[in-house]
């Protein structure tokens, strides 16, 4: 009735032999799949803050873990404690003279860029958080379908410069560290955060083995300011970069339709070895940082349908939660999430908010398409 293969469980709880008026049957009552899944979390994670009059506030990892075991979530995951990235890993991606300056402003304190401080002390935590993201990736060759760091997806860092709350690009070290240990040919970035993954775009623009694919508010209206729908890259890794941008008070349902539209074909065409999904919340209609108007369920509609499409095509589902800056709303978009990896219907919902342009976002959605008309079946 089920194939059963060696990465995956089925459990049968049946009610075996029940008679129904004169007829023996049997009844499967609940059918669950049993999946390896991982979660890193490290004590020092709290120590990525970046002050108290900051929007990045260290306590968002350790309040997520707690919301998370409060929900019964929590106890499908097997938790692991990261350790740091080393040097070594750091200058897979980045500069060495960028590597040395965080290391300088880590001693002292200072400013990385105007809207990054650099508390003393933030090259260790940045080189854990981004050990966080490569060690859940190594789980994901240990027989873990899904592995999910809350302290990742640091999608502003470029190789030898970087604002926006990032200082290393745990995305593309984590690409490189995977593409030598296990020789991947196929990366799949799938980033929601509201703002545009520019660091990741200038790291991968001309490489053909990562399709980085950003859904973010307009650059005209958010930072980075940059991931224009025209953006696909260049030479032969055209196509290969894929932006969609929205404009603001965007809500769930244009964006899920959007999603469905571009993100599925792209992927099963694509066929990944791995995808990496950066699910920041920040597209929450409650985050002060931006102004797309996500709800709740949103979150566990599209979380979904991402481990949907890993488990059709690579089995394989790095999630960093990415940034979020309401810290009621944050924990609450992620623990849906959650819901959606795991397939349970037990998430929050909210009252939807009727988007405020939903013919723009159609109309980006009909120019995307045509700009990839040559790369991808859409
Ligand atoms: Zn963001």
């Amino acid at each position: 009735m089920f194939d059963v293969n060696t990465e995956q469980i089925y459990v049968f709880n049946c009610e075996y032999l029940y008679m129904e008026g004169n007829l023996f049957t049997y009844r499967a009552i609940s059918l669950s799949v049993t999946m390896k899944r991982a979660i890193v979390y490290h004590e020092d994670y709290n120590k990525y803050d970046l002050g108290t009059d900051h929007p990045l506030i260290g306590d968002k990892p350790k309040n997520t873990m707690a919301f998370l075991k409060e929900k019964s979530v929590l106890s499908e995951f097997i938790i692991f404690t990261p350790k740091k990235a080393t040097e070594a890993d750091l200058l897979k991606v980045h500069d060495p003279s960028y590597v040395e300056h965080v290391k300088k402003l880590s001693q002292t304190g200072g400013w990385l860029s105007e809207d990054t401080p650099a508390p003393k002390g933030i090259f260790e935590v940045a080189s854990l958080a981004t050990g966080g993201s490569m060690f859940a990736g190594e789980k994901l060759f240990e027989g873990y379908e899904v592995a999910v760091n809350p302290l990742g997806g640091f999608h502003h860092a470029s190789k030898g410069h970087s604002s926006g709350f990032c200082f290393f690009n745990d995305i593309a070290i984590t690409i490189e560290y995977l593409r030598q240990k296990h020789k991947l040919k196929r990366f799949m970035i799938i980033d929601l955060d509201v703002h545009h993954g520019n660091g990741t775009q200038d790291i991968y623009i001309d490489d053909k083995t990562v399709l980085n694919l950003s859904f973010h508010q307009d650059g005209r209206t958010l930072y980075p300011g940059t991931g224009s729908v025209e953006t696909i890259s260049r030479e032969e890794a055209t196509g290969y970069t894929v932006n969609l941008p929205f404009p603001p008070g965007t809500g769930g349902a244009s964006y899920r339709m959007a999603f469905e539209e571009i993100v599925p074909p792209i992927t099963r065409q694509f066929k990944p070895d791995i995808i990496l999904y950066q699910s920041g919340v920040d597209t929450h209609h409650a985050d002060p940082l931006a102004d797309l108007n996500l709800t709740y369920q949103t979150y566990y509609h599209l979380a979904k349908s991402v481990a949907g499409l890993s488990q059709e095509t690579c089995r394989k589902l790095l999630v960093l939660l990415g940034g979020g800056y309401n810290s009621v709303a944050c924990i609450k978009s992620y623990y849906n999430i959650f819901c959606g990896l795991l397939g349970n219907d037990d998430f929050l919902e909210e009252e939807e908010i009727p988007d405020t342009d939903p013919e723009e976002v159609k109309n980006t959605v009909q120019q995307l398409k045509q700009y990839l008309s040559d790369y991808w079946s859409l």
